[in-house]
């Protein structure tokens, strides 16, 4: 029987997972198998009990409803245990080490949690009049401040709700600052092939139409094939920095005076900012607009696909555009300007409803306060080494895709190591599961082939790295010890075994729908 590095068997659970017993009950150990809440509650049951309703008058007509419901009712310690065991069935920041690269999955320190849940902050409803919230508009400005500072820029704005959110915002700062010109002409915006999707999605849906730039053998941006496609018809560059290979762009300065020369703008994606943050202020590089996603760099959490913050700071050539509300200093204070007049009459628009995620805000600033602008060097450099200290313990047996130099935060291998083992990057990380750990990104960036993307951060101890590099080394010696079977049906210790993804994704089934009453169904 195989056995994984902490000495469990890794063959199919039916035979020998379960000491060649299988489960009759499908549940496994200590961990319960679980059914739909549906398939479990009554209508019939509840947790609490309420007097019935004396309200007997409604005016609700034919609309009143008929039949019971239909939600399911389970008293307080099914309810408990149902979430409880649903909860289980997924990996976790607190669990274990997430070491998905460009995502940055760092742990969100309860601090920011116990901030944001001050009733000051929590309870506070957007309708409020603002004369009733100074706290929070303040906590926005000081929010602002350090942003401003920390990228060297002089605006900013809050509102965008996720990287990709603010992207969106600072494409159309640019498209309204070449429109205040009367420079309509400018119709292509420019890309890296080792760009994050959002970036060429983000041009795409503005209506630019996107131009790739070639890289470098070294993994940066080719700078002679940008002058080349650098012209009077484009209106912006997309770069990433440090980018999707994690490497610094050292041709960042040029990059920018050959954009701005050509009459363009610079966008940078800042989604890596944890790289360099208190090391660089990108506005001294010469950037026109950059989002930052507090849900990486600033340790909020990403909370299955929201809410995030993806706050984009703008250059001075973009500061008149940014869109409302506005945070402005008046006589009478903090005061947000909701409409495109007085200072704020060059806005292009609003991003969203209000004034953004003030819970997000409340948690970055209260991870920035915590740990100074000293702490905060310390965040980028302690990310950095992390990521080198997995590359350098990894490279004797995986080959990192750019071996020349040490990395930023992201350690990028490729596949070629594989080769001959008859296990591939999705093999590989399947096996991980087995091992206790969350895969890194696979597949990503594209122009690295068989691509595994570790991003470790800082937030990891050299102990949790090393567990977790020890696990990747027992790996790779068994896949290029032959044991291929091992990896081609892992995940084998899971709740589910391997999916079709594609599937999951493209028809989820979202849907429950009640078996038919027999009275029904005989019909
Ligand atoms: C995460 C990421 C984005 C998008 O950010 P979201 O907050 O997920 O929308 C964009 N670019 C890069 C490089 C990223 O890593």
């Amino acid at each position: 029987m195989s056995m994984n590095s902490v000495g469990r068997p890794t063959t199919p659970q039916a035979d020998t997972a379960t000491g060649g017993f299988a489960s009759l009950t499908g549940a496994k150990g200590l961990v319960q198998d679980e059914a739909l809440i549906f398939e479990m509650g009554g209508w019939n049951k509840t947790g609490v009990d309420l007097p019935d309703a004396s309200i007997h008058a409604d005016d609700l007509g034919d609309l009143v409803r008929t039949a019971p419901i239909g939600l399911p009712g389970l008293s307080e310690p099914e309810t408990m245990r149902h979430y409880v065991r649903l909860s289980q069935k997924n990996h976790a920041i607190d669990l274990a080490l997430y070491p998905l690269g460009s995502c940055t999955m760092k742990h969100n320190p309860r601090l920011n949690e116990k901030m944001a849940r001050l009733a000051g902050f929590a309870d506070i409803h957007p309708l409020q009049p603002q004369s009733t919230v100074p706290g929070a508009l303040e906590l926005m400005d000081r929010l602002a401040h350090w942003l401003k500072t920390l990228t060297g820029m002089p605006a900013v704005a809050l509102t965008p709700k996720a990287g990709a959110h603010g992207e969106l915002c600072g494409i159309l700062s640019i498209k309204a600052a070449h429109e205040a010109k009367g420079d309509t002409a400018r119709k292509v915006v420019l890309v890296p092939t080792s760009a994050h999707g959002t970036n060429p999605a983000t041009a795409a849906f503005v209506g630019y139409s996107v131009r790739e730039i070639a890289q470098t053998e070294d993994g940066r941006v080719d700078l002679a094939d940008l002058e080349a496609k650098l012209g009077p018809d484009v209106a912006a560059i997309m770069v990433t920095n440090p980018n999707t290979c994690g490497l610094f762009e050292r041709d960042i300065v040029e990059i920018a005076r050959l954009t701005h020369a050509a009459g363009a703008y610079f966008y940078c994606d800042g989604a890596n900012f944890n790289a360099i943050v208190g090391r660089v202020r990108p506005g001294d590089l010469g950037v026109d607009a950059m989002h930052i996603n507090l849900h990486k760099t600033f340790s909020t959490p990403h909370g299955g696909g929201g809410p995030g913050a993806g706050p984009v700071v703008l250059s001075e050539a973009l500061a008149a555009y940014a869109p409302t509300p506005w945070l402005v200093h008046g006589p009478d204070g903090l005061t947000l300007q909701e409409d495109a007049i007085g200072e704020a009459a060059g806005a292009f628009g609003r991003m969203s409803a209000f004034h953004g995620q003030m819970g997000m805000y409340v948690r970055a600033y209260a991870y920035m306060r915590s740990h100074g602008s000293d702490g905060l060097r310390q965040v980028a450099e302690d990310a950095v080494l992390n990521a080198n200290y997995v590359k350098a313990r990894l490279s004797d047996l995986m080959t990192p895709a750019f071996p020349e130099g040490p990395c930023m935060h992201e350690a990028l291998f490729d596949d070629a190591w594989l080769e001959g083992t008859g296990v591939t990057t999705l093999d590989f990380a399947k096996a991980m599961i087995d091992e206790g750990f969350h895969p890194m990104t696979m597949y990503f960036p594209l122009v690295v082939h068989g691509a595994m993307l570790i991003e470790p951060t800082e937030t990891e101890s050299k102990q949790e790295l090393d567990r977790f590099i020890g696990a990747l080394r027992a790996l790779a010696e068994a896949a290029k010890a032959g044991d291929a079977d091992r990896f081609k049906g892992a995940p084998h210790l899971a709740p589910m075994r391997r999916l079709d993804e594609t599937l999951a994704a493209r028809k989820p089934r979202l849907r429950w729908k009640p078996e038919a009453p027999a009275s029904l169904a005989a019909e």
